[in-house]
């Protein structure tokens, strides 16, 4: 049977599908501040075939992303139909959303009772002046609240909250967040910030990297380490009184690739083996031509096969990805 391993003997059991690089919000770190997409969407049709013949291969877990992948309409259904594939041995895959959050309060519900499993919401602040600098939109935080308290009450837990830390910016949210965790009852978790951003203004500086962040949350309050998956990107963290959990995840001050599990489809049917892929390749356009299932099997096994080894962030002549994060998917 085709299997999914790369010549690095990485098992690769988890996809992300981009079905849309539009976007709501223009949060500073990630775009330009114009507006449309650069590249095109597909019918979700295609994305489930590739879906299908993937899960087929051995991916365990579907995340959709963007994008912001609540713009696309017909989502609730394409997660139904994502729901009903199963894999070699009978199992559903376990299916999950990264949204900003702002359209998710009304569906989360009818995604809920579609099949998904778990949502992650992106929130860089937890003040509403803040997070409306950051997305340059008014009044988006009491949205995005909404559509966490509504996904808690749908049952999609533990809810993770994605919050970016730029330093200068808001870094000074830390331990906010911290409280914001317990309160809500959320899992939230610190990315340091990749080059992956429209304008280029990534330098080494501006990270705010995990052993800052735990230093000043553990001012806040003791921190105890929690185990973690070795394919978990997050290193994970419960308070010390037992009430509310964060996580942090380190790309930059303590990579994770020899243990990645990840490839991804943009919205345009390309696939791609790591963020920082400088070319990928059109899974699509094989489809438009006719290739059947088994040879679009075979390419996808081919094109694993050669996945990076590594980031090469912050190294000299280290080369940018071909695509920003908003095309790529995060
Ligand atoms: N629109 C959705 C959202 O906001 O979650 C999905 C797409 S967004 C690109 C996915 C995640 O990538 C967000 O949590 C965002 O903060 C994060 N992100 C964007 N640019 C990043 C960067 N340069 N480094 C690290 N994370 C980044």
């Amino acid at each position: 049977m085709l299997n999914l391993t790369d010549n690095f003997g990485r098992s690769i059991h988890d996809l992300r599908i981009s079905i849309t690089d539009r976007c709501n919000y223009k949060c500073v770190y990630c775009r330009t501040g114009t507006n449309g997409a650069a590249y095109a969407e597909l019918p979700f049709e295609d994305y489930l075939r590739m879906a299908r013949i993937l899960v087929g291969l051995g991916i365990t877990k579907i995340r959709l992303t963007g994008g912001e992948p609540l713009l696309r309409k017909g989502i609730v259904d394409f997660v139904r139909d994502l729901a009903n594939l199963r894999t070699a041995d009978g199992s559903r895959p376990e299916i999950a959303l990264t949204t900003n959050g702002h359209l998710l309060a009304e569906i989360a519900q009818p995604l809920k009772d579609a099949g998904l499993d778990r949502v992650t919401v992106s929130m860089d602040a937890v003040d509403p002046e803040r997070f409306a600098r950051i997305t340059r939109v008014p009044n988006g935080y009491e949205s995005v609240l909404r559509g966490v308290r509504a996904s808690r009450q749908a049952g999609l837990d533990p809810v993770k909250i994605n919050c970016v830390l730029l330093r200068g910016f808001n870094e000074d949210q830390i331990v906010n967040f911290g409280e914001f965790a317990r309160e809500e009852r959320v899992v939230v978790r610190f990315i340091e910030f990749m080059p992956l951003e429209e304008d280029r203004v990534w330098t080494p500086e501006i990270v705010v990297t995990l052993d800052e962040i735990l230093a000043r949350m553990s001012e806040y309050l003791p921190l105890e380490e929690i185990a973690h998956e070795r394919s978990e990107t997050a290193r994970r963290y419960r308070f010390s009184d037992g009430v509310g959990e964060i996580g942090i995840i380190a790309p930059v001050s303590h990579p994770f690739c020899g243990h990645c599990s990840r490839i991804r489809i943009t919205s345009d049917g390309k696939l791609r083996t790591c963020l920082f892929s400088v070319w990928d390749h059109d899974l699509h356009q094989l489809m438009r031509r006719g290739a059947t299932d088994d040879k679009l099997a075979e390419f996808i096994v081919k094109v694993v096969e050669k996945k990076e080894e590594r980031h090469h962030i912050g190294e000299p002549g280290f080369v940018p990805a071909s695509r920003t994060m908003v095309h790529i998917g995060g």
